[in-house]
Parts: structure tokens; C-alpha cells; sequence
């Protein structure tokens, strides 16, 4: 069989973005249900139709990874909502990760990029938005998903869900 949609994949990989391994799956593959919007989309859409045993090198560009960088994500923030009983929040330094809540009570995660007299530069992008990703790796194990794997969305078993 090749990969496709309802497939139970295990993948080995590595990930690297701009020549820096990232991420890897280690010693056991990583298992996931093909076709279910598990993985980044530009990743399932290159796995498919390989076989197992198949080995593979491509890159993810960043529109189909984790986005394209949007300038309207990095904003400046009133100092003011940073403060505690009238001073600056320890937790807030230049590259500190912080999670705030938006308008929606939705919370956010953003990096710090600069901190001026009033206000703290936010990045709310993830942080590989604009980046192609490098994935190198090999299929490790194949087959078909169970009717009732398909109908709860994810993978049984061992490298699954144990319910
Ligand atoms: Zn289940």
C-alpha cells in the first residue's frame, strides 16, 4: 500500500530550518492517522504516496508549514499592561516568550522584540512562520486504519491511543 487518506503512518524524520535541526522522532517513529489534519498540511501532502520502507528529502514551504510571517502580528503594547504594583514584570525581557489574552479572552503566545520608554514590541507569529521546513526522514511502518479509528480521528495501539 502507499499513503493516503485513513493510512496509519510511522515516520521517522528530522526537521531542520534554516540548517538547524529543530526536531527529530528519535528512537520510535512517530505514528499518526494520514488525512486528518494531524500534521502541517505540506507535510501529509508530500508523504503521500510513499511506500513503506521509502525514504524521503523535501522541503515544506513556509505557506503550507506554519504560515507566512504577517508585520500586522507585531505590535506595540502600552507598557502600562506589563506592570505589577507599579513595576515592570520580571517576565518581561527581550526574547521572553509571554502568553497573553486577547479581546476574545483567546490566550496568545508572542515573543518579546523590544522594550522602549512606554511601550514592549510584541511578535505574536509562530515562531517558524516564514520558514521553509527541511524534513529528511523514512517510513518506518504502514497500514490501514480500523473503522473505529477512522470514526474517532486518531490512531489505537501501542504508539496511539490506549482506550
Ligand atoms: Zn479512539
Amino acid at each position: 500500500m502507499k499513503i493516503g487518506k485513513n493510512a496509519v503512518v510511522g515516520v521517522n524524520y528530522v526537521l531542520d530550518v534554516d540548517g538547524q535541526q529543530l526536531d527529530a522522532s528519535g528512537d520510535s517513529p512517530l505514528t499518526y492517522l494520514h488525512g486528518h489534519g494531524m500534521m502541517i498540511p505540506g507535510f501529509e501532502k508530500q508523504l503521500e504516496g510513499l511506500a513503506e520502507g521509502e525514504k524521503y528529502d523535501f522541503i515544506v514551504p513556509a505557506a503550507e508549514g506554519y504560515g507566512v510571517f504577517n508585520p500586522e502580528a507585531v505590535v506595540d503594547l502600552d507598557k502600562s499592561i506589563f506592570l505589577v504594583d507599579g513595576s515592570m514584570s520580571t517576565d518581561v525581557f527581550e526574547g521572553a516568550q509571554l502568553q497573553l489574552t486577547n479581546q476574545e479572552g483567546q490566550p496568545m503566545t508572542g515573543v518579546v522584540n523590544a522594550i522602549s520608554e512606554d511601550k514592549v514590541t510584541m511578535d505574536f507569529n509562530h515562531q517558524l512562520a516564514g520558514k521553509d521546513l527541511h524534513f529528511v526522514g523514512s517510513i518506518a511502518a504502514l497500514r490501514e486504519a480500523t473503522e473505529e479509528e477512522i470514526s474517532h480521528g486518531h490512531v489505537h495501539g501501542p504508539d496511539g491511543h490506549q482506550h
